[in-house]
Formats: structure tokens, C-alpha cells, sequence
């Protein structure tokens, strides 16, 4: 491939450019996803999976997924499966490249041998409590371990004996030996391994040692060849240490770290550790909630794959962190579904209508567009009878100025149908609105009016006689507070209102065969889709995945 012609479109690609024109990696580019299994992926893991592999097929390499295996406390099958089941449907295929930082459990352990041999790494039996103490802080040196300068035949008798299991856990731990008074805390000796008897999910009891991440991250990415190795802007005062591991053991080559900005969504949290609380104290139904930004959540409300690489597009690489507008990723996922979404007319809360001038038993099928946006998606014929329900917010009885709906002695058009007005309205003992009785004008079709007056109002409908009973979830933001990532207490801030449950919706026939997944345009009401875990065909289960109209940037603009 020619590289001279390439326009970088942004500086990770102006690096792998670059390093493609020198020949650096011989030409190659080798990326990874190295998630650990300790949760569900969020969107800001979305970021990274579009980035590593978006790369690797812009450059011809390869993209890994690799699990980070190493701390069997916190890893589970459940959540290997949930990643693999996520980035396939983000649109990413990492082929037979499917690897496991446990499966280099051995190597590793080699390759701290092989500190030790150099002196680079020594047995500590300092307590933690100790160690934090001889760490010192970021305004003054640390002081060496009075067990640093243990002999390599000592340390390499010690290391063993961890590994046989002879000691309790936390007893004792192996460091890099590296430079107690260095201005970067992560030089400041690190613990390389621990004592953890915790069974893996991988290795089951073979191990009792388990490395650290700092460790075991940089070696995975030499011993699978990686090229550039692509992390977030935290790791980036950890990146000496990624190159001292690098550059002293024998590994095969030698990966680049390169830090980009993490994705993070305003008032929503992308933290796993955060999330799982969220789930386990009940505040949503699991991690595929779908008000939860799990990519399992945002799938099930309805998200699509396309929507969220274009978000991940738009958003760009950058070198500082940001907090992107939910608005933006809103933006992405309605220009998505307004082009694919079929249009289907839904009352979300019912009321009543009889047209008294509509023969009782008489059906009339009007034609209904399935997509304006796209006309290949044709047409369809929606039933309509004597009886209908419309919106109870498309009724006032007493309406503001300049109000173009329905109300006493009004016109309204029916989407794709008649002018109909209102003659009378029926109400219970408590007052409240519970029908409508109104009459057609039957020379109205097709959106004229034979006298030339003018209806400006249209509302949708749907005819009781043919209706489907559905219910339909409406959600609002997660989270009261725009940073909730920003405060401890983060859980107090969930919004008692981010879910709305309407449990007597009326549906168009034609939804009646909706399947599990399928998205559809609710006329005036937005984009939904029928919900993958709770709808059954006769119980239809419908969730908004968002509104029509940005009705987030008038919510601020209105706070402001
Ligand atoms: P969390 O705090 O949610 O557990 P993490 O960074 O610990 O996130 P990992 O499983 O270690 O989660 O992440 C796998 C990869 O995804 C890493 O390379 C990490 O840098 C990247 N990543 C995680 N969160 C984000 C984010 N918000 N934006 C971009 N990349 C991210
Ligand atoms: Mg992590």
C-alpha cells in the first residue's frame, strides 16, 4: 500500500503513517482491544473498539481482542462472553485473533525470572501498610525496602516458593527494581506479582501468583506482535514503565504505546466499576437496561451499530478529555433511523373518538407511506372505522392561541385520512375528557379541502376496532447531574424519572407481527423498537430509543 498519498485524519494515524514510511514495524500495523472482563462494555469502550480496529483496516493490519485477564476476583465468563457478543455486533471481526492474557501466565512468570537473573527484581516482604509508607509522595522520594537488596539466588528461591504456594496470601510480593526517589510514582519500584489464591476462570487453581496489570499489558502486547498499542490518557504516566518492562526482558519486539482521550457521555457514567453498582443496588434491571450506556443497554433501547460508529467518528481522537453531549450521540442515531426506520402510526395514552358519520361496521383502508425518506420502502394500508383513538394532548378543551390540534368545534386532519371535527365531548363524573364525538368530512381525502379552507393540524390515529394493545417505555436521562462520574455519592443522582412506563399504548395493525429488534418511526413520537428481552408476541413490549425533535438542547437552552 502507498502511504504517500494517505491523509492522516488524525495524529494516531499521522504516527502509524509515519511508522509505515520508515519501515519501523517492517511495514506492519498490528492493533489490539485488551478489555478485562469484570463488566459489560460501555460506549466509551465503543471508542476504542472503532478506533483499534477502524485502524487496522485502514492500514491493512489486524486488530486483536484480547482479554485482560489477570485478576481473577473480579472476571467472570459472563462478562468474556457479553464483550465478544458486543464487539461482534458493533461491526468488528477480530478472526482467529482471539487471545488471553492468562494463556501467558507461564511466559510471564519467565520473563519475571528473568528480571530477577538481571537483578531487576527482588521479593519485598514489607507489608502493604510498609510499602505504602517507603513509597513516599509526589513532593518527596520514596525509600528503598530494607529487602532490596536481596541476593539473586535468594529472590529467585522466594519467587518460586510464592508460586509453590508457601506463603499466606499478601505476604510477600515481587518488584521491579527500578528507582525509589523517581519523580513518576509508577518508577517507584512496582509490584510486578501477588499472592491471590483465587481460583481463574481460565487457569482454574494452577496459580496462586497473579501479575499485575502494568506487567502483563506491555508483554501480551510484544509477545502478539502489536505495533501500536492504544490506551487512554491515564496510562499515559505509566507509559516509562511500559517501555522499562519492554526494554528489559527478551521479548520479541517492541509495541508503542500511544495515549487518546476517553469517551465520556454527559450525564451518564462509562465505568464499569460504576455501573456494576448500579445494577447490584437494583437502580436498573441489569446491565442491558436501556438506560444504562452499556452497548448491551443502548442495544436493547434500540441504538444501532451504524449510529454508534458514526458517533465515534464524529467525536475524533483527540489528546484531551471532554464530555460529549448526549445530544450529539441522540443527533447520530436519529439521522440513522430517520433514513431506515419504516413510519407506523402509535397512541402512546389514548382517547376515545366516535365519528358519528361513519357507517358502524364500515372499514376504509387509507394508503400510508412507509418512509418519505425513502420511497422504495413503498406503502401500506392502515384500517380506518368509526371508532378511533388519538393523543389526549391532541384535544384541549380550551385552547391557547395559535393551539392547531383538536378541540370544541375544531378541525384537525387524520394523517392520511379526513378532516374530522369535533362536536362534542363526553366526560366521567370526575370531569375528565373520556371521548370525543366527532364528524367526518368525507370530501377531504388526499389533503385538500373542496371549499379551500384551510386545516392545519394533523394528528395521528389508529382505529379501535383494529388496534394492537402494546406497552411502551419512555426514558429520560440517566442521571440528574451532568458528571456524575465526578462525585463518590454518584448513586444519589440517578433520576427517579428515567423511566416512564405506558402500559395502554394502541398500535397500527401492521405492528402486530413486530419482531424482537425491529426499530420503527412512531409518527410525531420518535424512534422505537420493540424490546429484545420483555416484548412476546402477545404482549407486545415497545421501547423509545429517542425522541423526534432534539428535545435535550431545549431543555438547556430553556436552563440557561
Ligand atoms: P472501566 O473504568 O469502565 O472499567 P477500563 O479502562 O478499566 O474502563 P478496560 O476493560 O481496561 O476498561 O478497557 C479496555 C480498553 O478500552 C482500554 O484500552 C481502555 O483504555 C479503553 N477504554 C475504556 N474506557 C474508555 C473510554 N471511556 N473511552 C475510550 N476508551 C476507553
Ligand atoms: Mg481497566
Amino acid at each position: 500500500m502507498s502511504t504517500s498519498t494517505m491523509q492522516p485524519a488524525n495524529f494516531i494515524e499521522d504516527i502509524i503513517i509515519k511508522d509505515l514510511e520508515s519501515g519501523k514495524h517492517g511495514g506492519r500495523v498490528v492493533t489490539r482491544f485488551p478489555p478485562e472482563p469484570n463488566g459489560y462494555l460501555h460506549i466509551g469502550h465503543a471508542k476504542s473498539i472503532c478506533l483499534n480496529f477502524g485502524l487496522a483496516k485502514k492500514f491493512g493490519g489486524v486488530c486483536h481482542l484480547r482479554f485482560d485477564d489477570t485478576d481473577p476476583a473480579k472476571e467472570e465468563p459472563e462478562y468474556v462472553e457479553a464483550i465478544k457478543r458486543d464487539v461482534k455486533w458493533l461491526g468488528f471481526d477480530w478472526g482467529d485473533k482471539l487471545f488471553h492474557a492468562a494463556d501467558y501466565f507461564e511466559a510471564l512468570y519467565e520473563f519475571a525470572v528473568e528480571l530477577i537473573q538481571q537483578g531487576k527484581a527482588y521479593v519485598d516482604d514489607l507489608s502493604p501498610e510498609q510499602m505504602r509508607e517507603y513509597r513516599g509522595t509526589l513532593t518527596e522520594p520514596g525509600k528503598n525496602s530494607p529487602y532490596r537488596d536481596r541476593s539473586i539466588e535468594e529472590n529467585l528461591d522466594l519467587f518460586q516458593r510464592m508460586r509453590a504456594g508457601e506463603f499466606p496470601d499478601g505476604a510477600r510480593v515481587l518488584r521491579a527494581k527500578i528507582d525509589m526517589s523517581s519523580p513518576n510514582m509508577n518508577m517507584r519500584d512496582p509490584v510486578i506479582y501477588r499472592i491471590k489464591r483465587v481460583e481463574h476462570h481460565r487457569t482454574g487453581n494452577d496459580w496462586v501468583i497473579y501479575p499485575m496489570y502494568d506487567f502483563a499489558h506491555p508483554i501480551s502486547d510484544a509477545l502478539e506482535g502489536i505495533t501500536h498499542s492504544i490506551c487512554t490518557l491515564e496510562f499515559e504516566d505509566n507509559r516509562p514503565l511500559y517501555e522499562w518492562f519492554l526494554n528489559n526482558v527478551s521479548v520479541p519486539c517492541h509495541p508503542q504505546q500511544i495515549e487518546f482521550a476517553r469517551l465520556n457521555l454527559a450525564y451518564t457514567i462509562t465505568s464499569k466499576r460504576r455501573l456494576l453498582r448500579l445494577v447490584e443496588l437494583g437502580h436498573v434491571s441489569g446491565w442491558d437496561d436501556p438506560r444504562v450506556p452499556t452497548i448491551a443497554g443502548v442495544r436493547r433501547r434500540g441504538y444501532t451499530p451504524e449510529a454508534i460508529r458514526d458517533l465515534c467518528d464524529r467525536v475524533g481522537v483527540a489528546k484531551n478529555n471532554s464530555l460529549v453531549d448526549m445530544a450529539m450521540l441522540e443527533h447520530c442515531v436519529r439521522e440513522d433511523l430517520n433514513r431506515r426506520a419504516p413510519r407506523a402510526m402509535a397512541v402512546l395514552r389514548p382517547l376515545r373518538v366516535v365519528i358519528e358519520n361513519f357507517p358502524e361496521g364500515q372499514v376504509e383502508e387509507l394508503e400510508a407511506i412507509n418512509n418519505p425518506e425513502d420511497r422504495s420502502m413503498g406503502t401500506r394500508k392502515v384500517p380506518l372505522s368509526r371508532v378511533i383513538y388519538i393523543e389526549q394532548e391532541d384535544f384541549m378543551e380550551d385552547p391557547p392561541k395559535g393551539y392547531r390540534r383538536l378541540a370544541p368545534g375544531r378541525e384537525v386532519r387524520l394523517r392520511y385520512g379526513y378532516v374530522i371535527k369535533c362536536e362534542d365531548v363526553v366526560k366521567n363524573e370526575q370531569g375528565e375528557v373520556v371521548e370525543l364525538r366527532c364528524t367526518c368530512d368525507f370530501e377531504t381525502l388526499g389533503g385538500s379541502t373542496p371549499d379551500g379552507r384551510k386545516v392545519r393540524g394533523i394528528i395521528h390515529w389508529v382505529s379501535a376496532e383494529h388496534a394492537v394493545p402494546a406497552e411502551v417505555r419512555l426514558y429520560d436521562r440517566l442521571f440528574t447531574i451532568e458528571n456524575p462520574a465526578e462525585v463518590e455519592d454518584y448513586v444519589e443522582y440517578v433520576n427517579p424519572k428515567s423511566l416512564e412506563v405506558l402500559t395502554e399504548c394502541m398500535l397500527e395493525p401492521s405492528l402486530a407481527e413486530a419482531s424482537p429488534g425491529s426499530f420503527y418511526q412512531f409518527e410525531r413520537q420518535g424512534y422505537f423498537c420493540v424490546d429484545i428481552v420483555d416484548s412476546k408476541p402477545d404482549q407486545l413490549v415497545f421501547n423509545r430509543t429517542v425522541a423526534l425533535r432534539d428535545t435535550w438542547a431545549k431543555i438547556q437552552k430553556r436552563q440557561r
